[in-house]
């Protein structure tokens, strides 16, 4: 049974890097006039509270997004998702990967999400009743559901790490999606780990060569003494015009944290 609950996390400084830079992508995808295909193979349940008492217990939103905000302007993407969540859902109100989606893209795109635990499959389908929303095994959709329709689209990958063999299978999974569907921005999240055990991870990835891809790594003080996750990293094939130098300034900003 899986024990992991986003809720604990939302808005922590991973957060905050994995959902900027995918708010930059897609606003940049959805500047063209052809409907896309948005796939989350780890959606969670889209809508959190950042004064409720799982972020409070963690202190972790306080560490990452109190902290970091205001490196955003009102008009960047991600501040208009965060703000869309708000007038949803109220001013402690915090938009997962899905809301992130839904804030930037248009009425035709389609959303296809995936999510295994049952509270969080039904979190997710009261906060987008429109998307299609699959209690399933999100790895194996995304695989019989590639080369998605429309075939223009963007598919997150982001899971939890609970089970080791996903240091090993995470990376097979994208190289095989990516066979699949190679017109598809596909977008990697992984922690960068105190224990070093998201290097074999990272090893997979680097034997799968720079060829069309981009890659952002940032790293920040534990949120709490002991915290085993320092870092956050992002693997992104087919990248957006302008991802990349995004990313160099938001790994600025991240440099620039003081513990
Ligand atoms: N993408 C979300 C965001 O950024 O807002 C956070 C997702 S959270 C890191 C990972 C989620 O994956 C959890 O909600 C967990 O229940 C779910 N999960 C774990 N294993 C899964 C699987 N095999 N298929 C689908 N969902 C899974």
């Amino acid at each position: 049974m899986l024990s992991y609950q986003h809720a604990y996390h939302a808005g922590n400084a991973a957060d905050v890097h994995k959902h900027a830079m995918l708010a930059l992508a897609l606003d940049y995808m959805a500047r063209k006039p052809k409907p896309l295909t948005y796939f989350e193979t780890h959606a969670g349940r889209a809508l959190y509270d950042l004064a409720g008492p799982e972020a409070r217990k963690t202190g972790e939103a306080e560490a990452g997004l109190a902290r970091m905000e205001r490196w955003f302007a009102p008009d960047h993407p991600y501040a208009r998702a965060l703000a869309e969540a708000r007038a949803q859902g109220g001013a402690s109100a915090y938009p997962g990967s899905p809301l992130v989606a839904r804030a930037l893209l248009r009425a035709d795109d389609r959303i296809v999400l995936a999510e295994r635990h049952p509270q969080e499959v039904a979190a997710l389908r009261e906060a987008l009743p429109l998307a299609e929303i699959h209690d399933a095994d999100g790895p194996s959709l995304a695989l019989s559901l590639t080369p998605p329709d429309p075939r223009r689209g963007f598919l997150l990958v982001d899971p939890s790490y609970e089970v080791k063999s996903e240091w090993s299978a995470i990376p097979e999974l994208v190289a095989n999606i990516r066979r699949k569907w190679p017109v598809g921005v596909l977008m990697l999240w992984y922690p960068l780990l105190a224990s070093g055990a998201h290097r074999e991870l990272t090893a997979k990835l680097a034997a799968m060569g720079p060829e069309g891809v981009a890659r952002s790594e940032v790293r920040f003080p534990p949120a709490r003494a002991g915290h085993r996750m320092i870092g956050s990293g992002l693997w992104l094939a087919n990248p957006p015009w302008g991802w990349e130098e995004a990313a160099r300034a938001l790994e600025t900003r991240f440099a620039a944290l003081k513990p």
